[in-house]
């Protein structure tokens, strides 16, 4: 049974019309004995969609809920997010001897001339009464001993300024939203359920929405994965929340619903989509195919952890004159070179030099879990490799979180307001999710007697056409293995054109084969993650052919140094695309 109201779901009887088309029926019809007389579910209906259950998702649905009813939907369960999984903090100018300019600073000089500093100047301004609201909603961050909020420093901060609960910040953000969402009456939260593909009115007629056409978005097909139903959920606003894209690499710290989903139905309904060269590698994932995103922080470093090849050579003093605490896009391009160099799988950090008991005081959660992956950081040096940690590219929206196509908004890392240009600065990103929910949930607010209801009877269920059961899932995991390596090999932290026109020739091939799998067999939620994951992958290797340069966190061979010329975002839509074609 779906536990609350507020999608409205709309039966049809198997064999012809509806019997009144409107009725109210508040439990799915899986609940309902299979001969029951009411069994096919055609649309469900709510006020405003949120596809996605993080920081993003769970704030922008609380602060809608103000004034609509509002429904979730995310792909497993709730809490399987990058957001319970970040460790530092919330970047945030909570200290007298901080400010708002130093903050807006800071940011400016890590996003290197692409931020829109308008955005950085909103977001930065409104994180402290962000940070307010998650305390009274119960949050408990770490204290100083003046019971003061315990602000800590990250690279590329000047100031304290990154509010933490311990090292499990995310962790206590994701448990204080998700309370707060199941204790509303005017959210229902649907686990398991996966968005597939956007529904816009031009859609309907065949053609493509965006800024060039009347279009607007309607609602979206959703994946029930249990039933294995595919449902329209019809709309007055959908806000994309579904997080960034770390499993189109082979390496990554992003956990496995991070496929890049928002991006790819954005697109495919023609929406702006910006600056997807813009990949954060964070140097130090610990290379175990069982630890696939255990990160090994920075922090050891910062105490004296040198990076060495498998043979024991320390290499970093080539790279730069502080050698292992270079900034963080230097290191891992280091690591990166030397495995290319050497073919090597891996690299090693070793910290065996410092007595084992100051590492077991000073890192006892990595120690602890390395301990259970079978690596002593004590006695051993740790294998090592650089992971995709953060996409600062996505849906481009405004200060509203509109995108470029109505009634489809974007929320935190699936979006790009602009606040982190070429590369962003630790623990902003929190930040934004927070900030741009409250200004999105007001947006649609204003909007709201403009944002009437979808028509129901133009809306057609899903057609799953000829499509049989797949006996081939094996064709799924070679193909998503085929993209993760080709986009770690060849476009991934130092690119040059050839490898670039590599990994487009043969994602454009995978693109064809998984098109032609997608209509041929019946939908699975794998096979919709590697379908959009064969979009994110596209758009990021043309938004990286498409800067002829290198800045930020893009870093080509080919022209190794920063040009006026593309002092610009990387704007990229399908229209845009077919036109070229
Ligand atoms: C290891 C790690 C440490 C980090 N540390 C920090 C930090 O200290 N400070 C900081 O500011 N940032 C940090 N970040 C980045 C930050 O955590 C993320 O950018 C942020 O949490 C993203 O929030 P989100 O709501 O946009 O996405 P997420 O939290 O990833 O949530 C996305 C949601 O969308 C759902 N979803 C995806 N696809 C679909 C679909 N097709 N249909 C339905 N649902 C879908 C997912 O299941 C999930 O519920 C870290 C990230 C990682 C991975």
């Amino acid at each position: 049974m779906i536990s609350g109201t507020h999608h409205e779901c709309i039966y049809f009887e198997r064999t012809g019309f509806p019997e009144d088309g409107s009725r109210n029926v508040f439990h799915h019809f899986l609940s309902l004995p299979p001969n029951s007389h009411f069994c096919y579910l055609l649309i469900m209906e709510t006020e405003v969609l949120v596809i996605g259950s993080g920081v993003a998702g769970l704030m922008t649905a609380l602060k809608a809920a103000r004034f609509a009813n509002v429904t979730i939907v995310t792909k497993k369960e709730a809490d399987d997010t990058s957001t319970a999984k970040a460790q530092g903090g919330i970047a945030s100018v909570l200290d007298d001897a901080d400010r708002f300019e130093y903050h807006i600073g800071d940011t400016l000089n890590a996003g290197d001339g692409l931020c829109h500093e308008d955005v950085v100047e909103v977001i930065v301004t409104e994180g402290p009464r962000a940070i307010r609201e998650l305390i009274d909603l119960g949050a408990h961050f770490t204290l100083g001993k003046n019971g003061d909020l315990d602000l800590g420093r990250e690279g590329g901060h000047s100031h304290r300024r990154i509010v933490h609960s311990q090292d499990m910040t995310g962790r206590e953000i994701q448990r204080v939203l998700l309370e707060a969402v199941r204790r509303s009456e005017k959210i229902d939260l649907l686990e398991h359920h996966t968005a597939l593909n956007l529904v816009t009115s031009g859609s309907m007629s065949g053609q493509l929405s965006g800024p060039m056409s009347e279009d607007r978005c309607l609602g979206c097909y959703v994946h029930d994965t249990r039933s294995g139903d595919i449902i329209p959920l019809l709309a007055r606003a959908i806000v994309l929340a579904t997080g960034g894209a770390g499993k189109a690499y082979l390496y990554t710290s992003n956990p496995d619903v991070a496929s890049g989903a928002g991006i790819a139905l954005a697109y495919r309904v023609g929406a702006d989509i910006a600056n997807m060269e813009f990949i954060q590698f964070h140097p130090t994932c610990l290379y175990h195919p069982e630890a696939k995103s255990f990160l090994i922080s920075e922090a050891v470093r910062g105490e004296g952890a040198v990076l060495r090849t498998v043979d024991g050579l320390a290499f970093m003093e080539k790279y730069h004159p502080m050698k292992d605490l270079a900034p963080r896009d230097i290191v891992a391009r280091a690591i990166d070179s030397e495995l290319k160099k050497r073919g090597d799988d891996y690299a090693l950090l070793d910290i065996t030099h410092k007595p084992a008991r100051e590492i077991i005081e000073r890192f006892p959660n990595i120690y602890r879990q390395c301990l259970e992956y079978g690596f002593d950081m004590t006695k051993e040096p740790l294998p090592i490799v650089p992971a995709a940690h953060y996409l600062c590219g996505g849906v481009l929206t405004d200060l509203e979180g509109k995108s470029s196509v109505p009634r489809l908004y974007a929320c935190g890392e699936t979006a790009c307001t602009g606040l982190h240009g070429a590369n962003r600065l630790a623990s902003n990103s929190l930040l934004e999710s927070l900030v741009m929910a409250d200004r999105i949930a007001s947006s649609i607010e204003k909007r709201w007697d403009d944002l009437v209801s979808p028509s129901r009877d133009r809306i057609p269920p899903w057609d799953p056409g000829d499509s049989v059961d797949s006996d081939e899932n094996v064709v799924i995991t070679h193909n998503w293995d085929e993209i993760r390596r080709t986009m770690w090999n060849y476009v991934g932290i130092v690119r040059t054109d050839r490898r670039l026109q590599r990994a487009l020739d043969r994602i454009e091939m995978l693109k064809k084969e998984v098109e032609a799998y997608y209509w041929d067999f019946k939908v699975t939620r794998e096979l919709i993650e590697l379908r959009n994951l064969v979009y994110v992958s596209l758009l990021i290797i043309r938004c990286a052919m498409a800067r002829k340069e290198s800045r930020g966190l893009h870093y080509t061979l080919d022209y190794p140094r920063k040009n006026e010329a593309y002092r610009k975002d990387t704007v990229i839509n399908r229209r845009q695309y077919m036109k070229k074609q």
